[in-house]
């Protein structure tokens, strides 16, 4: 925010342009954004909120994952991974240091939120980012994220397999099983009974096979959080 006068001015943390006061973006990037969203040119799955072409075809989730239907843990992708705007500012924000960036991936996953608790009740959790990023970078992503997000959050996850292996850097398959046993619950959380009746949200800025998502959905499940679902912003489908 700069002050002109005796106006303040809101500046587009994308582009740098003037934005209305009380958003976050300009109009123009927020169009762009917005164009971006799955809801734009796709529908859902009403079972587990992944993007399909129609109603006519199958959820590629629920049908071809290999995984029976009613194992298939709801995760809502809000924006597609290869959309220009949308995958410039993720790289920006993790790769190039700019944490001012976490408010707009903030922006657009508590559009995410919104959807998966519409009673404004759950908790979120953070994927936490690896050892290797932490050193490199010193600050958590998801955690600046967290920051701006409509909901409270709770750090309940500590990666276990930490080999400082970029993921970036490895090919789909080799990602798929990167992500085996990636996480642990983390030891001194109070209040955990009462966590336990909450609906939990695991948060992630973007999603590539899901696998990451999937294995911090079904650590908590397995530890006791019978109500436990995802929500990223950029997905790869
Ligand atoms: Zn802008
Ligand atoms: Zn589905």
């Amino acid at each position: 925010m700069i002050e002109l006068g005796m106006r303040f001015v809101r500046l587009c943390p994308i582009c740098g342009s003037e934005a209305y006061s009380d958003s976050v973006i300009c109009p123009e990037c927020a169009s762009q954004l917005d164009s971006e969203c799955f809801d734009s040119f796709m529908t859902r799955c009403p079972k587990c909120f992944y993007p399909r072409i129609s109603d006519q075809y199958p959820c590629k989730r629920c049908s071809c994952s290999g995984i029976e239907s009613s194992k298939v843990h709801q995760v809502y992708p809000v924006a597609r991974y290869d959309g220009k705007l949308g995958f410039s500012i993720v790289d920006s924000f993790k790769f190039h240091n700019r944490r001012e960036l976490a408010k707009v991936v903030a922006l657009y996953l508590n559009r995410a939120l919104d959807v998966m608790d519409s009673a404004g009740k759950a908790v979120v959790v953070p994927i936490p980012c690896s050892w290797g990023r932490l050193l490199r970078f010193g600050w958590d992503q998801m955690e600046q994220v967290c920051r701006y997000l409509k909901r409270p959050n709770i750090s309940l996850l500590r990666r276990t397999d930490d080999n400082l292996v970029q993921q970036k850097h490895l090919r789909k398959s080799q990602r798929q099983e990167a992500s085996g046993s990636k996480f642990c619950l983390e030891e001194e959380v109070a209040d955990l009974d009462d966590l336990k009746s909450r609906k939990l949200i695991v948060v992630d800025d973007i999603m590539t096979t899901g696998s990451t998502m999937d294995a911090a959905i079904s650590l908590l499940e397995e530890n006791g959080f019978s109500d436990v679902c995802g929500a990223t912003w950029l997905a790869e489908l």
